[in-house]
């Protein structure tokens, strides 16, 4: 398919790098595609960034069925761009969309798009420390119309962001309220797909635990709320002992690119490591019996999260005397430093834009 292209006639000014935030600045273009079952997906097109005309109906406002990914393009040294697993991402969007109803894309032609975008407003790329451009591809049903069934017509966009750095003062560990009572996703759920309406479900919880000082919700199971499952929307890792655990993905928990890749560092390091099921009771036990070492979460946005301290009913425990722990910055580092070319890709894990 040819990818139609026009250039805006009104470029904006570009932020300076120092106070960019997530997600409150957005790229020239946007890349955008059409689905009907006639045609399939048609009429590919790099256009202006700029608002969408949508009818009051349109399906997506009242029922959420739509999905969405989240990835970074890094500026490299040398001045290459470049993007991290990426096709990872583009398998789990039609994950998502399966799970959703939504007609699968094709990933390599989807990631010519994003590269092609992603070129054209490289120079929207931020250099500073820890910046990126902060890609976001996502899909929605765009029927016009009231009765709940899966939407004939969608709509496939993919817009970018230049963002800070998540660590503007350094990684601080964070402060987690164990979530007692409200749950993110059951199994049989949609928690494992990136859907809209898992968020939407999860700001009640997360708006208790910011009033309370809190950075993020650790999510427990939602059958017998035991079950460690998710931090916030990230992925949840503990090191007890020599070996390091995350939860095991049961249908509830989102695949992360992160934590995969996490583990898949951790195995080439000859590391312990394992993914199974972890329960809030053990955590607190290892806190007692001083083989808890260390927490964190992992996520593209963070990539890696130290938590600090962990609030579980009226029991608050410190993780690692509230300091970022050697694995969690080793992680932090070799992590960074492949996406951003500063050190070799030996995994084969990057890909030039
Ligand atoms: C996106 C997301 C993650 C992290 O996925 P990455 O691919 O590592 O960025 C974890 N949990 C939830 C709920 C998410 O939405």
């Amino acid at each position: 398919m040819e990818i139609r292209v026009q250039l805006t006639t009104t470029p904006k000014r570009k932020p300076e790098s120092t106070n960019l935030g997530f997600g409150r600045v957005f790229t020239d273009h946007m890349f955008m595609m059409d689905y009907t079952p006639e045609q399939g997906w048609h009429d590919p097109r790099i256009v202006p960034y700029g608002p969408l005309a949508l009818e009051p109906a349109t399906a997506v406002l009242h029922y959420a069925q739509a999905v969405f990914e989240g990835m970074k393009a890094f500026r490299a040294q040398d001045g290459r761009v470049l993007l991290f697993r990426p096709r990872l991402n583009l398998e789990r969007l039609n994950r998502s969309n399966a799970r959703m109803c939504i007609p699968p894309i094709d990933p390599e032609f989807v990631l010519q798009a994003l590269k092609q975008l992603v070129n054209l407003d490289r120079d929207w790329i931020p250099t500073a420390p820890g910046t990126a451009l902060y890609i976001r591809p996502f899909i929605f049903a765009a029927d016009p119309i009231l009765g709940v069934h899966p939407a004939r017509t969608y709509k496939f966009i993919i817009f970018l962001s230049p963002v800070g750095s998540y660590y503007a003062q350094g990684i601080n560990p964070v402060s987690i309220y164990v979530e007692p009572e409200y749950v993110r996703a059951v199994r049989g759920g949609t928690g494992e797909a990136k859907a809209a309406g898992n968020y939407a479900a999860g700001l009640k919880a997360q708006q208790a635990a910011n009033a309370e000082g809190h950075a993020q919700v650790l999510w427990l199971d939602a059958l017998e709320h035991r079950y460690v499952e998710e931090v916030g929307a990230m992925n949840v890792f503990f090191k007890f002992g020599d070996e390091v655990a995350t939860p095991a993905l049961s249908g509830s928990i989102l695949p992360g690119i992160v934590r995969r890749s996490v583990l898949d560092l951790l195995r080439s390091w000859g590391m312990e490591v394992s993914e199974r099921r972890i329960t809030i009771e053990e955590v607190y036990e290892a806190h007692s019996s001083g083989t808890l070492k260390e927490a964190f979460g992992t996520g593209t946005a963070a990539v890696i999260s130290p938590i600090g301290r962990l609030a579980w009913r009226d029991q608050v425990i410190q993780v690692n005397e509230g300091r970022i722990g050697e694995l969690a910055q080793k992680l932090y580092d070799t992590l960074t430093g492949i996406q951003t070319g500063r050190l070799p890709d030996e995994l084969g894990w990057t890909e030039e834009v």
